[in-house]
């Protein structure tokens, strides 16, 4: 699955990812239009372009090089409950909770939050992107 906060923050195949901002020709929209490659991101083992058109259809084009293929992902934005949701799939209960309450200032399960923060940073994301994602 693929959830989209942002033009900077995607979770894809339960990863979350940064993006990296673009500006080029994305290809031919169904409307006729042009598509703008507005961001990309990228994992081990894909590449993901974000697309939009003034139309206002938006959907990621997936560059998976293992397997050869490419391939359209209808995608949606969230808000920020949705996205919320959707990072259960990158991290634990408890490691999300313990991002939240180091954030807030509350005690937290230091173990969890170390976790937590390798996975953020492997990511590349600061805690303090982290606080915009929740806040
Ligand atoms: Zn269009």
């Amino acid at each position: 699955m693929l959830y989209l906060l942002s033009r900077e923050i995607i979770v894809a195949d339960d990863r979350l990812l940064k993006g990296t901002k673009a500006g080029f020709f994305g290809g031919f929209c169904s409307c006729g239009g042009e598509y703008k490659a507005t961001s990309f991101f990228r994992d081990r083992n894909h590449i993901y372009v974000l697309r939009e058109c003034e139309c206002g259809s938006m959907n990621v084009l997936v560059f998976d090089p293992g397997s050869d293929r490419v391939y359209e992902h209808d995608t949606r934005k969230l808000d920020k409950k949705d996205f919320l949701k959707a990072l259960s799939h990158v991290f634990t209960d408890s490691e999300l909770k313990a991002l939240i309450s180091k954030l807030k200032g509350d005690k937290y399960s230091y173990s969890a939050f170390s976790r937590a923060r390798k996975k953020l940073e492997d990511a590349g994301f600061s805690l303090s992107d982290f606080e915009v994602i929740i806040s």
